[in-house]
Order: structure tokens, then C-alpha cells, then sequence
């Protein structure tokens, strides 16, 4: 029998995932007006290493704009400007810097004139963590949180969220520094935008394009259990938060109505889930309300739901929002907190706030009513 057809040969059709690459010009193009990556190089007859050149310019090398890429032809490059193929897809509005010059709040313009937030937080220059935004607001309506009271706007696209860290890698690399940390921590919930929020994950993987390793970026979310057990099988070494912040159904649910869909029960049964087959730590993020979750009970039925050394608490202290009817926890009810948790073994964190001056701090993001008047 011949080789290639007939009785017997099973004709594999291999439908390989799409690189970082692809991601990246497929969302370019897009923007630029194409079907996809494919027919935009059709259109300008480019071979593949000249996109190989483009993506690497904007994601490893990190240049400005197209125009910059001098290793592509001026007229190619011409016509790319002309067409409005542009590396960002998010432009700086407002840029803010707060007073201990730690923290840089950037406000950012998407093509349709929607807005997002990304901080970058600079503990002492030996850290540089960027907090990027996922969606352009937040369907969860957390009570504690700015964005969640601002309701819902739009999911991001893979470069929407990449261009974030781009912008800040581009204001270290001035500066001879680079991003050490990506949380996925601003607006939006990651784990609702899962698709582009993973894909972003590859673009800042990338060895070839931006290459910040996996054990290096941390997803937060609000605790959607269906995500969390897809991202269990994703099997890779990305971190994982929880939102968790309350001990008990009744006071979560009273302050995340997330908790109403998927109980603590249901979240931890999935974390157990990710832990066995991953065997990484999970952090687990509790924001300190005076009054509502933070008294000794509530430390000692924290402690119950946490099992040996991966799970991890985070305590952070309440940052102010516009309209809440909440108030923080103070600084010795913090403390007993602190203690109940470790008199428990429980490992655990107390997060130092930055940059509550310019609202960048946890729950500050918020945007479109962020006052215009302190460009820096
Ligand atoms: N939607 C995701 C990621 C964004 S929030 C999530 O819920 O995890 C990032 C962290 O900041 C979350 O743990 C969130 O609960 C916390 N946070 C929200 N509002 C806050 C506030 N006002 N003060 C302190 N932390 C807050």
C-alpha cells in the first residue's frame, strides 16, 4: 500500500494552539481593521519574520512605535503608520506619582474611549510589581470595593492587558530597572475574561517576546469555581489568590454576592481541588472591615478553613472607597487578628498599603471619576 492514503492511516488533524506571536498580531490586526494576523500579512505580503520582527520590537526590545522598528522597510513602516497599526493598545491619560514616589497610578484610554487603571508599586527598587486591570469595570459588586460599585463595562482584549505592562516595563526600562511581579489585581475579575486574561499570561510569558516567568505573576479572583478548576487543568506554575474575606457564609454573602452563587463549601472544595493537583501555595486575601469580619471568632473560623502550609492569608487593611458605608479595622483589632491566625499555625501576611494618596491602593481603582487635575 502506498504511503499517505488507504486502509489504515489515520489522518491526524492538528489543530496547534496559537503562540504568543499569533496572539499578539491577530489582536493587532484586528485593531487595524483585519479579519486576523494572517490577512493582514497577506495584505502587506509579509513573511513571517517580519512579524516575528514587529512582535518582537514591541514585546522584548520594546521600542515606541512602529516607526522605530528600523530593521523593517521605511515604506513598510510608512504604510503600517498610515493604517493606524499601532503597538498600543491602551494610551496613558494620566500618570500619577504618589508622594513617597513608591507608586505610579496610570490611567488608560482604549480605542473606544473606555478607561482602566495599572499601578506600578517600587518596593525600595529591589521589586517592581505591576498591577494590571482585566476588564473595564467589575460585574461582582463587591460592597468594599470602587470598581465593583461602578458596575460592569467591558471585557479586554489579551493586548489591552499586555500593553499595560508594556507601558510600565518601557518607564523601567528608561530607568535601567524590570517588572519582577504581574498581580492580576486592578478592575475587572480575571477569571470573567478568562480566555483573554490566559492568553496575556502567554504574551508576558513569552521567552521570545516579553519572558517574565510564570512563578512571577499572580491571578486574584473573586472565587468563580468553575474558572478555578478550569485553571487547576491549565497546569501551570501562575500564582493563585482568593478573594475570600469573611469566615462564614452570612457575613461573605453580605459583603460579596458572589457568595451567593458559589458558598465557601463550593470555593474551598475547588482550592483543595487546585492544591491537590498543584501542589502550590494559595493566597488568601482578607480586607480588614471594623465590625463586619474582623473579630477574634472571625480569626478562629478563618483559621478552621485554612489546611497546613499552602494556605497562605494576606491581611490587608481597608482602603477607603467614595461611597462605602464601611470603615477599616483598626491597627491593635489587626494585630489580635494577626495573632489568633499564627497561634493557629496558619501562615499569614499583613499587606502594607501604597499609594492611597493617588487612589492606586487595593479597591481604588475606579477610573472614570478619578479627578483630571494631578498630571504629573
Ligand atoms: N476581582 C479580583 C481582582 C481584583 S481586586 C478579586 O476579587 O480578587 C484585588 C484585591 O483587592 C482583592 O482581594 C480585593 O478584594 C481587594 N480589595 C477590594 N477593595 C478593597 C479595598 N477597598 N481595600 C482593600 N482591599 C480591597
Amino acid at each position: 500500500m502506498r504511503s499517505g492514503s488507504g486502509a489504515g492511516m489515520v489522518q491526524w488533524v492538528v489543530m496547534a494552539s496559537p503562540t504568543a506571536q499569533d496572539i499578539w498580531i491577530d489582536d493587532k490586526a484586528r485593531r487595524a481593521g483585519y479579519a486576523d494576523g494572517a490577512a493582514f500579512a497577506q495584505a502587506h505580503s509579509l513573511k513571517r519574520y517580519r512579524i516575528e520582527q514587529l512582535y518582537r520590537a514591541a514585546t522584548r526590545e520594546r521600542l515606541a512605535a512602529v516607526d522605530d522598528v528600523t530593521v523593517l522597510p521605511k515604506e513598510l513602516r510608512a504604510a503600517l503608520v498610515a493604517e493606524s497599526f499601532a503597538f498600543d493598545a491602551v494610551e496613558p491619560v494620566i500618570v500619577q506619582k504618589s508622594n513617597d514616589k513608591q507608586t505610579i497610578k496610570g490611567l488608560f484610554r482604549l480605542h473606544d474611549g473606555n478607561e482602566v487603571e495599572a499601578v506600578l508599586m517600587q518596593h525600595h527598587g529591589e521589586r517592581n510589581t505591576v498591577c494590571i486591570s482585566s476588564q473595564s469595570g467589575c460585574a461582582y459588586a463587591c460592597a468594599f470595593c470602587a470598581t465593583g460599585q461602578a458596575g460592569f463595562t467591558r471585557h479586554l482584549s489579551a493586548t489591552e492587558i499586555f500593553d499595560q505592562a508594556r507601558y510600565f516595563a518601557r518607564h523601567l526600562d528608561a530607568q535601567g530597572r524590570k517588572i519582577t511581579n504581574i498581580v492580576f489585581m486592578g478592575m475587572g475579575e480575571p477569571f470573567h475574561n478568562y480566555e483573554s486574561v490566559m492568553q496575556a499570561v502567554q504574551l508576558l510569558n513569552d521567552p521570545k517576546g516579553f519572558g517574565l516567568g510564570h512563578r512571577h505573576i499572580t491571578i486574584s479572583t473573586v472565587g468563580v469555581v468553575p474558572e478555578i478548576d478550569r485553571f487547576s487543568d491549565e497546569e501551570i506554575q501562575v500564582n493563585l489568590a482568593i478573594s475570600l474575606h469573611a469566615p462564614t457564609d452570612e457575613i461573605r454573602s453580605s459583603i460579596m454576592p458572589v457568595n451567593k452563587r458559589w458558598p465557601i463549601a463550593e470555593l474551598m472544595a475547588a482550592v483543595k481541588r487546585y492544591i491537590a493537583k498543584s501542589n502550590r501555595k494559595v493566597f488568601f486575601e482578607y480586607v480588614m472591615l471594623d465590625g463586619v469580619n474582623d473579630r477574634p471568632s472571625d480569626a478562629e473560623n478563618l483559621a478552621k478553613l485554612m489546611h497546613g502550609p499552602l494556605y497562605h492569608v494576606n491581611i490587608i487593611p481597608y482602603n477607603a472607597t467614595p461611597d462605602a458605608k464601611l470603615g477599616p479595622s483598626g491597627e491593635q483589632r489587626i494585630k489580635a487578628f494577626q495573632a489568633i491566625l499564627e497561634a493557629n499555625g496558619v501562615p499569614c501576611t499583613v499587606r502594607v498599603p501604597m499609594g492611597r494618596d493617588i487612589a492606586a491602593a487595593c479597591g481604588q481603582l475606579q477610573a472614570e471619576t478619578q479627578p483630571r487635575a494631578k498630571v504629573v
